[in-house]
């Protein structure tokens, strides 16, 4: 790309940058992966632009931070064990900034269909290398005490799932980014695209030629698209997460505990307990404070296998909300734009993008680089496919 002699890498104005070969759209966790594995792969001329005023204020910064590869399809368990890798090698490499810790998923229910799934899931889990342990309810206390396991009729626990500091993920990837001299462009909206060659990225800072365009606008993906007269299916929900205040007598390290009968999952937040709960009645929206009928709901599940946070005082300060931008079969759109080859979609993440970044950006590289992704079969996540029969729904979903 041009600039002029003596602009620092990392911080262009932006009346300088002209041309690119790839503006990412969004620097959250998606689009710092695409761009940072895009820079790993020697693409030149990549510029990231974000309307915030620093990264990773979007969806990242409100995400629970687990990371697991106990997913119930084939590219959802490989992106998430390349990405989880990923991580742990970011994580040696920044400090330990990432945050990582190998705590361990923990899936827990207590009915015949629910055994039957994490059964099945299991065998595709282990299939694909992964390390997942099938417990008793006296192996269920042995790692986690504190479960109300009557009634339990399975289990299922991977070592090498755990939880990282989304913000601390955020950083990292941008600080590595920069170290490779991609271009930020903060602060900066994008008004629209338009398809040409090259193509135009219209901005708040002015025009951007550019060979690609990557959608990493995670919730506002569909508005993107939709400004380039694309319609994607992808709708916003929103997400709570709840803290409590310190609860004394539990171990620091504890894993994330899924009761797949209620959805409601915890894990340790400081001295106190985080809790999830994502209703699958809830409505599409773009509202992100925090919802009180969540207490309501989680108030009304929690007792199933965690009865000691029943009575748990909520810290007000630590209840906050986030979207999770969703496709109908809970995959993730990663294709370039039939029509619009130069628009490359990397959206529709929902509530597991941080553990899908590096996969994610790696497969939109080789989607730039090689015209096709061979790290990942990635067909599943071809755009075409919610016009065709035959849908594949990724059921584990928190
Ligand atoms: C409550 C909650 C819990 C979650 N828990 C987890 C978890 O445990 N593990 C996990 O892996 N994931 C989790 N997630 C999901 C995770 O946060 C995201 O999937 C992940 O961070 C990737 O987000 P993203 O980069 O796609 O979107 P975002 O982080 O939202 O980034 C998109 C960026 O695009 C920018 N943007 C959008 N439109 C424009 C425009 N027109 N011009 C300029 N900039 C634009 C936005 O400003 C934003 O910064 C959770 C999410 C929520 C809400």
């Amino acid at each position: 790309m041009n600039r002029p002699s003596g602009s620092a890498p990392g911080s262009l104005a932006a009346k300088d940058v002209r041309r690119a070969r790839v503006v990412v759209v969004g620097a959250g966790a998606i689009g710092l992966a695409v761009a940072l594995q895009l820079r790993r792969a020697g693409v030149d001329g990549v510029v990231v632009v974000d309307r915030n005023a620093s990264v990773g204020m979007g969806s990242t910064s409100r995400a629970n931070g687990g990371v697991r590869a106990q997913f119930t399809t084939s590219v959802n368990i490989a992106f998430s064990q390349f990405t989880i890798e990923k991580l742990r090698q970011l994580h040696e490499t920044a400090s330990a900034q990432v945050g990582f810790q190998a705590v361990g998923y923990l899936f827990l229910t207590g009915t015949d269909a629910g055994e039957i799934a994490l059964r099945r899931s299991r065998e595709l889990q282990r299939s694909l290398g992964l390390d997942v342990r099938w417990l008793s309810a006296r192996e269920v206390i042995d790692i986690a005490p504190f479960i109300r396991v009557d009634g339990l009729s399975a289990a299922t626990f991977c070592a090498d799932d755990g939880i990282i500091d989304p913000h601390g993920v955020a950083s990292a990837l941008w600080t590595a980014c920069r170290r490779l001299e991609t271009t930020f462009l903060l602060d900066t909206e994008v008004l629209e695209v338009t398809g040409g060659s090259p193509a135009r990225v219209r901005t708040s800072s002015g025009d951007i030629e550019t060979e690609f365009v990557v959608n990493a606008a995670g919730p506002f993906a569909h508005e993107l698209a939709a400004r380039a007269g694309i319609d994607l299916p992808v709708v916003s929900r929103r997400r709570n997460l709840a803290c409590t205040e310190a609860v004394a007598g539990f171990p620091a390290a504890i894993p994330m505990c899924v009761d797949n009968d209620t959805g409601v999952l915890i894990r340790r937040e400081g001295a106190g307990f985080l809790i999830g709960f994502s209703d699958p009645a809830d409505p599409p929206s773009m509202e992100t404070a925090f919802d009180p009928a969540f207490l309501d709901a989680v108030a009304a599940r929690i007792g199933n296998r965690f009865p000691f946070l029943e009575n748990a005082p909520i810290s007000p300060r630590k209840c906050w909300a986030g979207l999770y931008p969703e496709t109908p079969d809970h995959h993730a759109i990663i294709d370039s734009t039939p029509g619009a080859p130069w628009f490359i979609q990397c959206v529709g993440f929902g509530g597991h993008g941080i553990m899908h970044s590096f996969a994610a950006g790696q497969a939109v590289t080789e989607l730039i680089t090689d015209g096709r992704c061979t790290s990942f079969d990635i067909h599943p996540l071809r755009l075409s496919r919610f016009s065709e029969p035959g849908a594949v729904v990724e059921t584990a979903v928190l």
